[in-house]
Parts: C-alpha cells; sequence; structure tokens
C-alpha cells in the first residue's frame, strides 16, 4: 500500500470517479475525445510540440486537464536545460510562462495527457496505475533532433488517482530536481527537471504542505508497466503498437528487423544493465524499483525514496516502506532482471507465434543479464581504479576490495576519490577511512603491483580517475538541510548552492571542504519517505 493513499485527504470530483469503472478507465481517443475543461484556458505559444504519443497511440490515454492553482510562483528553474532544449527561457519564466509550469494555461501545440500503466509494486501486480498526478503536456525536438516528452507532476488528480489527491508537496518536488539533476551532472542517464512552482494551494500529509508542480523532462515515460497494462488485459495488438512506436522512438535501428521484438528486448535489457551499473557505481539506490518505475529508454526515473550511500554496505535501504530490502542497494541488478521478466512476458506473443520457442529465446536473454551488468559494472570499476589494461583478475581484485569494505564504515565515495592518490603514491588517505586499515594493507600491496601492467604514466591515470570518482554528491544531510530550510523557512540559498556544488561533482574546491565530507556525528540512520 502507498503510503500516499494513508495520507491523502483531498477526494476526487465525483466526475472523475465516474469515469473509474471496477478499477478501469476508459481510454479515450486523443482525437476523438477532448481534453475535460477547468475553466477557460488560453493557449499559449512558448514550446513547440510535436505530439507522437498523442497522435499514434490513441487509446493508450486519457485526454485531461490540470487543476487550476491558485497562485502559481516559480521556485526553481533550470536556464541551461531551457537553452539545451531549444526552449525560450525567458518567457518561460515570466508570468505566463509560470502559468504553463503549473498547469493554469495550456501551451499552444500542448495536448494534455495521463497515461496507462500498470506495474508490479513491491512484487505484488497492480493491473491499473497509470498517472495519477501527472500530465504529459507533449513532446518537444530539440536542435540535435532529440525528442523529449514534457510532463507536469503534482498537477492534480486524473482518472488514475485511485484514492491519491494528485498533487505533490514542494520538498519531494525540491528533491526530484536536486537529485535528478545531481545525477546528470554525474552522467548518469536520468529524467531531468525544468522547473519548480508553487501552486499557492496546500497539500496534506502528515500535515499541510505547500504543493508544487515539477516539469519533468524525459526521454519519454513508457514503462515496463505501460507493456503490462496491455499484456494484462490480452490486448497483445495494443502491446505490438507499443513495441513497434517505442522502437520507433528509442531503437530506431532495429525498425523491421527480423527478430525486431526479440532485438528489442535485449537492447532494453543492455541498457538497463548499463543503467544499474551505474547507480551501483555511484552509490545510487532508487529505492523503489517497481515496473512502473522502470523505463524503456533506460534513463532513471521517478526520485521518490531514492538516496546516496555513505558508508558501503550492499544492504543500504533509505525507503521507509521497504522493511524488506528489496530495493537495497545491492539488490538492483537482481531485481532488474526480475522487472526484465515481468517485461519478456508482456512480448511474448510478439516474439514468435510458438509461445514456448518465444519464452526460450527471452529467457536466454534474460539468463544473461547476470553477465551483461557485471561486465559494465567491471568496465566502470577499471575506470573507478584507474586500470586501463584489462586483466582476466581484475575482477577478483575489484570484489577482494568490496569484501574488505564490508563492515568497515567505509565512506564509498571517499574511498574510490582517495585511490588515486594511492597511484599518486600517498596511501594514509585510504588507510583513515578503515576502522581496522591493515585489513586494506594486502590488497594495496596487490594494486599496486597490478599497476606495473598499467602504461599510461601514474599521473595521468590519477587524473583520469579523478574524473570519474566524484567528490561531491548528494549526500543524505545536506539534502535533508538544504530542503528543510527552503521548505520551513522559505530559504533556498542552502539549495542553489547545494545544487552548484553538484553540477560540478568532480571538481575539487578547498572551500566546498564541508560539501565533501561524510554525514555528521549522530546523523542517521537516514530513512527517506515516499515522495509524495
Ligand atoms: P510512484 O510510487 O510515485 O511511482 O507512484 C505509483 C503510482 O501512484 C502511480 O500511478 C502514481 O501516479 C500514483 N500516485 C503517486 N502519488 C499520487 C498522488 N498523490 N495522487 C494520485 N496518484 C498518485
Ligand atoms: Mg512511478
Amino acid at each position: 500500500m502507498q503510503a500516499y493513499e494513508k495520507k491523502q485527504r483531498h477526494i476526487l470530483p465525483s466526475g472523475i470517479v465516474q469515469r473509474l469503472f471496477a478499477c478501469r478507465v476508459a481510454l479515450h481517443s486523443g482525437t476523438a475525445s477532448q481534453p475535460r475543461k477547468r475553466g477557460s484556458y488560453k493557449r499559449v505559444n512558448m514550446l513547440q510540440f510535436d505530439n507522437s504519443y498523442f497522435r499514434d497511440l490513441d487509446g493508450f490515454y486519457v485526454a485531461w486537464s490540470a487543476a487550476r492553482a491558485p497562485d502559481p510562483k516559480l521556485v526553481v528553474f533550470n536556464e541551461s536545460l531551457a537553452k539545451e532544449l531549444g526552449l525560450n527561457a525567458l518567457s518561460l519564466s515570466s508570468r505566463e510562462g509560470v502559468d504553463i509550469l503549473a498547469g493554469n494555461v495550456v501551451a499552444s501545440g500542448a495536448q494534455p495527457i495521463a497515461q496507462a500503466y500498470a506495474g508490479h509494486q513491491f512484487g505484488s501486480f497492480s493491473p491499473q496505475l497509470g498517472d495519477g498526478r501527472a500530465l504529459l503536456l507533449g513532446e518537444v525536438v530539440d536542435e540535435a533532433g532529440l525528442r523529449f516528452d514534457i510532463q507536469l507532476k503534482g498537477s492534480g488528480p486524473t482518472p488514475f488517482s485511485r484514492n491519491g489527491d494528485g498533487r505533490a508537496a514542494l520538498g519531494p518536488m525540491l528533491c526530484e530536481h536536486l537529485m535528478c539533476e545531481a545525477m546528470h551532472a554525474l552522467g548518469i542517464p536520468t529524467t531531468r527537471s525544468l522547473a519548480v512552482v508553487t501552486t499557492g494551494e496546500d497539500v496534506y500529509r502528515e500535515r499541510a504542505l505547500p504543493g508544487a508542480v515539477l516539469t519533468r523532462v524525459a526521454a519519454s515515460h513508457i514503462r515496463v508497466g505501460t507493456f503490462q497494462f496491455f499484456a494484462a488485459r490480452r490486448d497483445i495488438e495494443k502491446v505490438k503498437r507499443l513495441a513497434d512506436y517505442s522502437i520507433a522512438r528509442h531503437y530506431p535501428h532495429l525498425t523491421g528487423g527480423d527478430s525486431a521484438y526479440l532485438e528489442f528486448f535485449k537492447a532494453v535489457a543492455d541498457r538497463q544493465a548499463q543503467l544499474i551499473a551505474r547507480w551501483v557505481l555511484a552509490g545510487f539506490v532508487h529505492g523503489v524499483m517497481n515496473t512502473d518505475n522502470m523505463t524503456i529508454s533506460g534513463e532513471t526515473i521517478d526520485y521518490g525514496p531514492c538516496a546516496f550511500i555513505d558508508t558501503y554496505d550492499a544492504n543500504a535501504v533509505f525507503s521507509s516502506i521497504d522493511v524488506g530490502g528489496r530495493y537495497a542497494y545491492g539488490q538492483q541488478p537482481l531485481i532488474a532482471q526480475w522487472n526484465l521478466t515481468r517485461f519478456a512476458e508482456c512480448l511474448v506473443p510478439l516474439v514468435s507465434p510458438d509461445s514456448k520457442e518465444a519464452a526460450s529465446q527471452l529467457t536466454n536473454v534474460i539468463s544473461g543479464f547476470p553477465a551483461l551488468y557485471q561486465s559494465y559494472w567491471l568496465s566502470g570499476m577499471r575506470d573507478k581504479l584507474g586500470l586501463f589494461v584489462h586483466e582476466e583478475a581484475d575482477l577478483d581484485l575489484a570484489n577482494a576490495l568490496h569484501a574488505i569494505m564490508d563492515g568497515q564504515g567505509v565512506d564509498y565515495t571517499m574511498l574510490f576519490r582517495r585511490m588515486s592518490d594511492v597511484v599518486r603514491g600517498e596511501e594514509s588517505a585510504v588507510n583513515s577511512l578503515f576502522d581496522s586499515p591493515e585489513a586494506l594493507g594486502d590488497w594495496i600491496g596487490r594494486y599496486k603491483q597490478r599497476q606495473t601492467a598499467e602504461t599510461v604514466p601514474a599521473e595521468a591515470r590519477a587524473s583520469a580517475m579523478d574524473r570519474v570518482n566524484p567528490i561531491y554528491i548528494p549526500r543524505n544531510h545536506l539534502v535533508e538541510a538544504a530542503l528543510t530550510t527552503a521548505v520551513e523557512a522559505g530559504d533556498l540559498s542552502p539549495f542553489h548552492k547545494l545544487q552548484g556544488v553538484l553540477s560540478r561533482p568532480y571538481d575539487a574546491s578547498g572551500e566546498l571542504r564541508e560539501y565533501a565530507a561524510g554525514p555528521p556525528e549522530g546523523f542517521g540512520p537516514y530513512r527517506t519517505f515516499c515522495g509524495t
């Protein structure tokens, strides 16, 4: 049961409830039915939309409108992302732009929809989730020809809201903004955040909190759960349409191939293997890897109870609702494989008319996932350890380091950052991270021995390591302090300062020492709460 369901106070308007029928939403045709209108909408031309999902996937969404935000105010605007997307930053952050970002005004060309999806949440299947508090405004194509979804999150109830209020609170939206932009700066594929606006209305969780809307930018919002929605209804024709659309949008080189659907599955599995390896290498715990939170594009999505580990711990869990540790730090590759298996189940009828044959081909890909993941992880580990030459024993060397770290209270980020000192000939900084540094002694000896195989000079290797091992990550104590000051005191300066630091995670600066430090004495155990 989702935490928000227990906490929500808003009651869905009766007109919306009538659209729900025994847990099934009537999926309106985008062309045949117009979005519901709440009040009169002005259409403003600020983004150049080209809405392929709306156009091509009739029957996969409900055309809908945002709730009115009584007094929208811009809190954060991501100017560099706006520029990257070729959007007019000035007009988007103007009064009229803020009305668009709050959902009060529909930008010209936008066709707001709530997308249908299902999903396994903590292992149990919900045949209907869908955008319960989000609206896809449409898609924009940037100067490089890349297509992006522009989505409002927290913009009011939709036919998929079930018992939820369709809203979002300022803290979790600022948190998503901070985390996804930090992930982007670390080079990890992720949805982005263009802006956060407050609505001028409170939302009710344990207490009244300022309501907010985040504008999310994503390669797409197609999830494993989107396929599950139609597969669960045995609507193979729609599963096929969605697969064809996804291939054209994300894997166009596979279009029309002999075994396009199997290759599509392989490609998604490959992107997920890369993504999860990047998470683990960075010390990131997503926290809620439900199948509705796994994208087909391979981007990280839905920043709820996520966090970065401070001390290395394969069992690290930060989410208050993940009591069984299903989504613990070290579990993530296994869960990705589990989620991909659910995805494969949807694709069986597409892969071959002989379901046994299809299952066997898909199973082969799933069985290869651990090795695929490991190859990406090892490649990342070699980079982190400055090993340019590939040696057979590197996996064992990397595993041995993790075995030594276990239970030693070692700060994961600092350990790898300080490893370049070892390459430069200085070991004390790494040793000081261990409760009992003797454990590391043998390993350092082995590591130094291993470096004799390298041909690149030590200083060049050490500098390359400093470009892949961050010094600044969104540490829990920093995130919490910045969000508390922003929400409780209305002071965004620590938030902006932290964001600035996280935008350059590899560039050490003496003045920013406090941002590189571990949590203060007495901090934790840290618990995050579902991003409501
Ligand atoms: P999440 O846990 O954020 O991945 O969301 C899981 C499902 O719950 C999705 O269908 C969301 O749209 C829905 N949901 C989350 N929060 C709310 C809310 N406050 N109101 C309505 N639906 C919500
Ligand atoms: Mg989700």
